[in-house]
């Protein structure tokens, strides 16, 4: 079953595209977190960033790039959060990849993507080095 972000790249439901090329598009979201609120999509269904093909990922940071001027622009917004929640653990909710786009304001009061999180753990030098050296040998 096709996801409801292929919908509306088939033109099946409703949405609010403002850009759109070969392989991605653009759609404002219909909960929107502030004026302006954007999607971008890989036009393929990939469910997670990982899952988008080299290529394909090229095109999608252009439009997110293309986009983010376009949005502050458009809603004369001070700064955009640019975030993907990538996976279901980290809230995805719609299992094709996309890119928020919020637009954020001086007053806004919303804080930063830390301010997600509660508890932070304390970790000690070797633990630290112990991940960054896990993490290098599998980039
Ligand atoms: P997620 O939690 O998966 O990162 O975000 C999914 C986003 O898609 C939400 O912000 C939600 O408002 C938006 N959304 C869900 N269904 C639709 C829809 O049918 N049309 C549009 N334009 N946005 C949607």
């Amino acid at each position: 079953m096709s996801t409801i972000f292929s919908q509306i790249v088939e033109g099946e439901i409703p949405a609010r595209i403002v850009y759109e090329d070969e392989t991605t598009v653009a759609f404002l979201d219909a909960n929107p977190l502030a004026p302006g609120h954007t999607l971008v999509i890989p036009k393929d269904e990939y469910e997670r960033v990982n899952d988008v093909p080299e290529d394909i990922a090229t095109d999608l940071y252009a439009t997110i790039h293309r986009m983010v001027p376009a949005v502050e622009d458009a809603v004369d917004a001070d700064a955009t959060t640019v975030a993907f929640n990538n996976g279901e653990a980290a809230g995805q909710e719609v299992p094709h990849v996309h890119c928020h786009i919020v637009p954020r304001f001086e007053d806004d009061d919303d804080g930063p993507i830390h301010a997600m999180f509660g508890q932070r753990p304390d970790l000690a030098d070797d633990e630290l080095d112990d991940v960054a050296a896990d993490i290098e040998s599998r980039a």
